[in-house]
Formats: structure tokens, sequence, C-alpha cells
């Protein structure tokens, strides 16, 4: 069959798999595939049928995730991973994550019935608990598999269960003791490439008008979970000059944040700013008080090491302005960092030379989201990503990615594995 052909004829398998992922995580009004819960696990077990389906060897490795292994001529040149995850957030949508594996069995189904064998192994990797709702720490499945796990991270507890990382992991068929030696399960530069298909978690393949965009980088991140503002509690009939106004000077840190993210991005350099999290303590604040105390979080990413460094020295210095101003203590308190995933550049002009030969316009974008990808990229895998057209983001009940834009990605990365790659 011809390439384009062979790939147009696995529609009917992607929309199956994707509403056989739907059906398993279907929790109205949304969708929820719980890591290392049923959800994951009947996820994987479809995932891996469809591989097994298809001639693909699988096997868990020891932090329980599922690979499926397509054998190529060359058993010695390294394998090219596509890989994504099939864990949701509390009633999230379908698609991310599910949508990038499902988007690699697709693209080994189109090679096959075109009659390619390619040249390198090609393997589909379901990486497990991606998001971060679970224990607090997001990406876990791939950093288990590269040794990226931070300190202590097999001792958090999961959200529902309760069960530690390490037992969880144990129940789904990994094995714990090998992750606590702190080694990678596999070793980077035995990895050709990584290849990740995601839906965009924001709305510029919409407004563009384009199916597929070829990504750029992915953002890495600052995250302070636990900001602390200490000012002094006082009557509503204060005057402003005699205020320790906690509430206020969060107002202030938040408006300064947002500031120099305006001007970050005026001087083209790209960020972004979230307030998760802020308020006055929920069980004593009310109508008549100036609160003496406020709560809140940060996530600031950017996409590139250098800045994130730059914008760290940034924040230090609003927070120190802000206390000053406002009479105030402001601690940042427990700091988690991840590193930007910068995308290869050869695979990106590879991934922008097949869209042109499948005819498929691929806008370039940044990611707003990181993903598993980061960790393949921090530690020298040659990195691609495509992003996928998704109306009304992404971590909601509303995703709403079209399967032929989807088959838009699929047909890139098969033509792109379909070469020499
Ligand atoms: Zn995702």
């Amino acid at each position: 069959m011809k390439l384009d052909d062979a790939i147009a004829a696995q529609k009917p398998l992607v929309q199956s798999l994707l509403d056989g992922v739907a059906a398993i995580g279907a929790d109205p009004p949304g969708i929820t595939r719980d890591a290392y819960g049923r959800g994951e696990n009947d996820a994987h077990h479809l995932i891996r049928q469809a591989g097994e389906a298809l001639g693909m060897q699988a096997s868990i490795d020891a932090g329980a995730n599922l690979s499926l292994r397509w054998a190529a001529e060359n058993p010695e040149a390294p394998p090219i991973i596509i890989g994504s995850h099939l864990d949701s957030i509390v009633q999230g949508g379908n698609f991310d994550g599910a949508a990038g594996v499902i988007a690699g069995i697709g693209a080994v189904a189109a090679l096959r019935a075109a009659g390619i064998t390619p040249h390198r192994d090609i393997e589909v990797l379901a990486l497990r608990c991606e998001e971060a709702v679970w224990f607090g720490l997001g990406l876990i499945g791939s950093r288990c598999l590269l040794a990226r796990l931070p300190a202590g991270a097999l001792e958090l507890r999961h959200a529902r269960t309760g069960k530690t990382l390490a037992e969880s992991i144990a129940a789904a068929g990994g094995d714990s003791a090998r992750l606590s030696q702190g080694k990678p399960l596999r070793d980077p530069a035995a990895i050709g490439a990584y290849l990740e298909v995601h839906i965009e978690q924001a709305p510029q393949l919409v407004e563009a008008g384009v199916p597929i965009a070829i990504c750029l980088a992915n953002p890495g991140n600052l995250r302070h979970p636990f900001i602390r503002i200490t000012g002094e509690d006082a009557h509503t009939g204060l005057p402003h000059r005699f205020r320790r106004d906690a509430a206020l000077a969060g107002a202030d840190l938040s408006l300064c944040l947002e500031q120099l993210w305006l001007a970050e991005e005026a001087a083209g350099r790209p960020m972004a700013v979230t307030i998760g999290r802020f308020h006055t303590p929920v069980d004593r604040h009310s109508l008549t008080a100036v609160s003496g105390d406020f709560e809140m979080s940060l996530d600031l990413r950017a996409y590139d090491a250098a800045h994130l460094v730059a914008l760290e020295a940034k924040l230090q210095a609003i927070v120190a302005e802000v206390a000053a101003r406002r009479r105030v203590t402001i601690t940042l308190g427990e700091r988690s960092s991840a590193a930007p995933g910068l995308m290869d550049p050869s695979l990106m002009d590879g991934l922008a030379k097949a869209a042109s030969a499948c005819g498929i316009t691929a806008a370039r974008l940044h990611s707003p989201g990181t993903h598993d990808a980061n960790n393949f990229a921090a530690v020298g895998v040659k990195t691609g990503m495509l992003l996928v057209r998704n109306q009304n983001g992404s971590h909601n009940p509303h995703e709403a990615m079209e399967t032929d834009d989807l088959m838009a990605a699929i047909a890139v990365m098969t033509q792109l594995l379909a070469g020499r790659w």
C-alpha cells in the first residue's frame, strides 16, 4: 500500500483507541485515569493489546512503564522511542497524554501496512504518572526511566490511595528497589531519538488555523508551592500608613510578577507566571479584619535554563522590594524546579521536511506545557515534539482534539520514520 493510503487507513484504529481510553476513564463530566490505579492500568492494558496485535514485543520496566518494541532490520542501531502518558488529572480531558501514545501505535500500524521495515527499532512507550496531581510531582515515569527522581520521591504518598510511590510502582509491576539505586533504567546514549505527540495546551493552533506545530522547546519551571506572607492582623479602620497588610502584599507581589512577565515577553523572552493558590487563612479570615497572614503558590516557567536563572534573581529582588514597601515578611519556602526541554534542531528539520512531504502545514511553537520530553532532552537524547491543535485548553473536561488533526501528526511522524532516521 502507498504510504499516504496506509496512514489514512489507520484512522479507525486510532479512533477506536481514543474511544477505548475515554470509556476506561469515564468520570462525568470529565475523564479520570488515576495513576497506578484502575484508570491508568486499564489504559496500559488496552494499548498493550493493540501493540501486541501489531507484533510488537511488550515489556514493563522497573518504573512500571510499558514498552512496545517493533524489531527492525538493524538491531544494533539505537531505537527511536515514541512516548507519552496515559494518566489524566481528576476529571480532565481524554487527549492530554493518551493521544501521544495512540499516535505511536498509529504510526507503527501505518508503516506495517505500507510494508516498510524501519532502519531502527521503534518503541512505543507509555510512561507512568505524568500528571503532578497524584503525588505532587509530575513526569514520574520518565524520571524513573532516566534516574531523575528527586530525593525522597519514592516516599511521596498518592493523593487518592495514600500508598507511597514505591508501593504504587511495585503494585503496578515495577521494581522500586531497583529505582532506589538511582541509576537510569536505560542508557540515554542507547536511545536514538525520543518523539512525543501532545495536544497543545493553549489555543495558538486554533488561532492560526493550522493542525499541528513542530515544538521549539518545552518550558522548564521554578515552583514555590507554599509562599507565606506575614504582616500584622488589624482592625479594618486602621489608617493605611499603619498597616502591614499581608493580603495586599500578596496582590502587590502578584502584579509585580505580571509586570515582569509582560516586560520579558516584550523583550522577546517568552515565559509565564501562574499564581494557582492565593488566600488569607481560610480558618480565620473575615470581612472585618486586616489579615496579617497570606498564602500563595507560584509557578514560573521559561524556555531556556539561563533565562530561568535570571528570572529567579529577579523574583528575589521583587520579593525584597514588596516586603520593604508593605512592611511584611515574605518567605518563598519549599522550591522545586524542572529543566527546560530544548528540541533537537536536526529532528525539527526532519519533522518540517516530513510535513511538507505530506502536504501538511506545520507551525513552529513553544509548548505551553512541560512534558516527559523534558527529561529525555535533559539527559542529552535527541528529542522532538509535535503539538496538535486542541480546542478549550487542557486539564479540563472540554478538551476537544479532532481525530483528523491527530492523523496529521501521525502522518508526519510516519513519514519521518519511513526515512533513514
Ligand atoms: Zn500530558
